[in-house]
């Protein structure tokens, strides 16, 4: 499938979304669904460059989805102004090609995880938390979010609890396009395998860290099937 006949989801216009968003139509990506509940408050402003003072107040996927228009004429954006949730989720990931966690929730974080995992609809995985950024490319058999962090951490904070560098998200968000549109031979070898990478944005060191399936995973291990 060549780039532009793609179908992202981007779950989440944000930090990461903003950014992901625009390097996906830089690449020739004309398909793009854009997912979220939120409205544009003033505080998003520094990290989400769709969204200008402006549009405070108006739907988050709205905002961003006239911006990319007016930049890409001819894209096809489809704005959902809702949550991710269990009752929607099979259905969102099984009419995409692909979708980008550009979450802030730990718990939606998993439901993206384990959605990838059970419909096979690969999912780029990302993650900002103050200097630091996770990402990672999930696919179908695994390993996923949970052979990572095996349960969601009842203590986790979001970005805007505990704040997060906004050229960070940017960098992360990036990231995650390149990692959607990567050709599968560039993709690491061997079943039960993937990269996480991460970002240090305080030494800006970048790091490479092989994950393996867990065989115990209660989302993909080999055990639960
Ligand atoms: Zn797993």
């Amino acid at each position: 499938m060549t780039v532009n006949s793609k179908h992202v989801l981007i779950v989440g216009v944000g930090g990461l979304g903003c950014p992901a968003s625009l390097a996906l139509a830089r690449a020739g990506v004309t398909q793009l669904t854009l997912m979220d509940p939120d409205v544009v408050e003033p505080t998003n402003l520094h990290r989400q460059p769709w969204h200008h003072l402006a549009d405070v107040g108006q739907p988050k996927v709205h905002s961003a989805a006239a911006k990319l228009e007016r930049a890409f004429p001819g894209m096809q954006i489809t704005a959902r102004q809702e949550r991710l949730t269990a009752q929607n989720a099979d259905e969102l990931f099984t009419t995409h090609d692909l979708v980008i966690d550009a979450t802030d929730g730990v718990d939606t974080k998993f439901l993206l995880s384990d959605t990838s995992v059970r419909t096979g609809t690969p999912l780029i995985y990302g993650g900002v938390l103050r200097f630091e950024g996770l990402a990672m490319r999930i696919q179908r058999g695994g390993p996923c979010l949970r052979c990572l962090f095996e349960t969601p951490p009842d203590d986790a904070l979001t970005c805007a609890q505990a704040g997060v560098l906004g050229s960070m998200a940017g960098l992360i968000g990036g990231l995650q396009a390149s990692l959607a549109l990567r050709a599968p031979d560039l993709l690491p070898k061997g079943e039960g395998t993937a990269s996480l990478q991460v970002v240090d944005g305080r030494s800006l060191t970048f790091r490479s860290v092989r994950v393996r399936r867990r065989a115990d995973c209660a989302a993909c291990g080999t055990e639960n099937r």
